[in-house]
């Protein structure tokens, strides 16, 4: 965490007697100033311009605190003031402040099995400029990843404005991340192990900003918590689908992030003893049959055609061919059956599917329906929505930007320490 005020403050009241009761204070409403600023910057960036008055309304605090503080915000380059058209009703027009997107970015990058995203997200989390490009399973290894990054990340920067100040890079790595030293400690389709992914693309970038790493269904959910159809929805259950199957769990508002930060590795849930070997090196795991793979061997085509090879497929079961139409029903029964499992265990109020699950859904929402009936207790599924992610292929990317803000919402003034400007 970035400056995290709570730390001063302890060591101060700790000291032994040299301290006075007005450095104390003085410590304390420090503290207190920058958690206020924290506080008006999310709720710009979460929930859009906004009022002084709604301001007050939201946070609680005084009309002259909150004058104060985005007064401090419009000076740091954040945040842009306008004085408000009055609207009729009585009293002076209150100004609105309003995040100011194209200065303050971050970079999400997303590094898929299939192809390479890289985005500039302004703050309050329109994304400004967005590329991606599909690659060659030959072009995967750590090293070539890395070099096309670092272009297409010069390509976005490019096109950012004069006055633009970079606080961030997120990456979403398809794969298990230790978030403590953004080390990639396990990527099975990739082929990558104990990568120290976040160190050596802050070295290769050569940027000032801090690098930082997560799983690419975890930045999803997030994504999707805060931009997308889950917002507002405490208790979540994500589950993002593509050449392997990842998951976020979110109960009561909060990701269900296990001992080391591994936990939501649905994709590995064992459900079928007899079935297909899986590259995490056990078989019959969840991923092996909903996966972009299996899905393809059943439809008679390679595992390995990738997206263009799943959209023939789609466009093979509208036209109703039946080894199409098959493979789908398959993928249904199993999704179906993963779901309701997780359903009992979790009691989510609602499920998103993403990436290629949620492509396909459209055509297995009888059959998963007709599973999670039968194998979900009837209390559990009944309250329970099944919606496709309003994201699409970007979830991974939006939630990696995300990611990267979450130093600056925590701490505004101490991230204008960390900045990188365009040159
Ligand atoms: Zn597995």
């Amino acid at each position: 965490m970035v400056g995290d005020p709570g730390i001063a403050v302890t060591s101060v009241v700790r000291a032994p007697g040299s301290f006075t009761a007005r450095t104390v204070a003085g410590v304390r409403s420090e503290t207190v100033r920058s958690a206020n600023l924290s506080t008006i910057l999310r709720e710009l960036h979460f929930r859009g311009p906004a009022s002084r008055s709604e301001l007050v309304a939201r946070t609680g605090l005084t009309r002259s605190a909150i004058g104060a503080l985005v007064g401090e915000l419009v000076k740091a380059g954040f945040v842009d003031e306008q004085r408000a058209s009055s609207d009729g009703s009585p009293g002076r027009p209150s100004p609105v402040a309003a995040p100011l997107a194209e200065r303050n970015v971050t970079v999400g990058v997303d590094v898929a099995v299939d192809s390479l995203g890289v985005a500039a997200i302004g703050l309050g989390g329109n994304v400004l400029h967005s590329i991606r490009v599909d690659r060659p399973r030959a072009r995967i290894d750590v090293d070539a990843t890395i070099d096309d990054i670092v272009a297409m990340v010069r390509d976005v920067e490019r096109l950012l404005a004069p006055e633009c100040r970079i606080f961030g890079v997120g990456v979403s790595v398809v794969g298990l991340v230790n978030r403590t030293d953004n080390t990639v400690a396990i990527a099975p389709n990739l082929g990558w192990r104990d990568v120290a992914f976040g160190t050596r693309l802050h070295h290769a970038l050569g940027w000032r900003t801090e690098v930082v790493v997560s799983n690419d269904a975890d930045l999803a959910a997030l994504a999707e918590l805060r931009r997308g159809v889950a917002a507002g929805v405490r208790d979540v259950l994500y589950v993002w689908g593509e050449v392997g199957v990842g998951g976020g769990l979110i109960s009561r508002g909060e990701p269900i992030t296990g001992a080391a930060g591994f936990a939501g590795e649905i994709g590995h849930l064992p459900v079928n003893p007899d079935g297909r070997p899986c590259r995490c090196g056990a078989v019959g795991c969840w991923e092996t049959e909903i996966g972009e793979g299996t899905l393809l061997e059943r439809g008679g085509r390679s595992p390995e055609g990738g997206r263009d090879a799943v959209d023939a497929l789609l466009a093979d079961a509208e036209a109703g061919v039946d080894a199409a139409v098959e493979a789908l029903r398959a993928q249904a029964r199993w999704l179906g059956i993963g779901l309701a499992g997780l359903i009992n265990v979790m009691n989510p109020s609602m499920v998103v599917l993403g990436g290629l699950l949620g492509r396909v859904f459209p055509f297995e929402r009888d059959d998963v329906a007709a599973e999670i009936e039968a194998r979900a207790i009837e209390s559990s599924r009944r309250g329970v929505r099944v919606v496709t992610s309003g994201l699409r292929g970007d979830a991974p990317l939006v939630g990696a930007g995300e990611l990267a803000f979450e130093a600056v919402l925590a701490d505004p003034m101490g991230a204008l320490t960390n900045v990188t400007s365009r040159r």
